[in-house]
């Protein structure tokens, strides 16, 4: 045999001898560690389980086949239908903002690839989360149920109504942005819940806010930072 072809059958035999001589899963599991330091940890997310759920989830699994070289970089990416996958820090940020317990019920607004579900679903007792593009919706409850997630729900629905069967909800996310807060999600806050949601109109910057009702109703909302969501839209 040829000594070019011989190399060539053992280069794909053996993973070790291709690229850079590492796994492709410790590489993007490497990778994912990098992320957390270099984007997450050094901005200031400093909870330690939400920095473990950002290296558990693997990110790479939650993007487009053509996405998975750009899973772990600093910025959204797309998922298909108009919509995008947030920034890993925006996901650690409101995970972290939302204080997650082990017994905490949660519902998030726009499901999308299902990531930021997964990230909170490992830190909170069960994750109820909406998606108005039903294919969308299907996608990421087939990817949670192939990775093993059992406490993640999925409908298809206008999250502007929130999920009244299943209120009152300790943790409420919202990861896209309507122009003001929506009642019905206020109304399905736990007295002392957080709700984390972007808000603003698609031209301007949006602001992330962190609103928490008191034990006595009443309403603290905190000004985080500027943010830019896909619009939240209706039905
Ligand atoms: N959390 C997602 C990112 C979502 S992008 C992730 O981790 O990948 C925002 C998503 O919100 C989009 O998929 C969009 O279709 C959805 N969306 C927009 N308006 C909505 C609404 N009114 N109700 C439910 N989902 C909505």
């Amino acid at each position: 045999m040829d000594i070019q072809i011989l190399w060539l059958v053992l280069s794909l035999l053996t993973p070790r001898w291709r690229g850079d001589g590492q796994d492709p899963a410790d590489r993007l599991a490497a990778l994912r560690n990098q992320m957390v330091e270099t984007q997450i940890a050094s901005r200031g997310i400093k909870d330690p389980g939400v920095l473990a759920a950002m290296r558990r989830v693997p990110r790479h699994l939650f993007v487009p086949d053509f996405e998975v070289e750009n899973a772990y970089d600093d910025r959204p990416l797309p998922i298909g239908h108009g919509q995008t996958i947030s920034q890993p820090y925006i996901v650690a940020l409101m995970t972290e903002l939302a204080r997650p317990g082990p017994a905490d019920r949660v519902l998030e607004v726009g499901t999308g690839s299902g990531y930021q579900a997964a990230v909170i679903a490992g830190l909170v007792s069960h994750v109820f989360t909406m998606e108005i593009v039903e294919p969308l919706a299907d996608q990421a409850r087939a990817r949670l149920a192939s990775l093993g997630v059992k406490n993640v729900t999925v409908r298809t629905g206008d999250g502007y109504s929130g999920w009244p069967e299943q209120a009152p909800f300790d943790i409420i996310l919202v990861t896209a942005a309507p122009e003001r807060v929506p009642p019905a999600l206020i109304e399905q806050l736990k007295p002392g819940g957080r709700l984390v949601i972007p808000v603003g109109s698609v031209y301007d910057l949006q602001e992330l806010q962190l609103i928490e009702k008191t034990k006595d109703g009443r309403l603290r909302t905190e000004h985080i930072t500027g943010v830019r969501f896909v619009p939240m839209r209706r039905k």
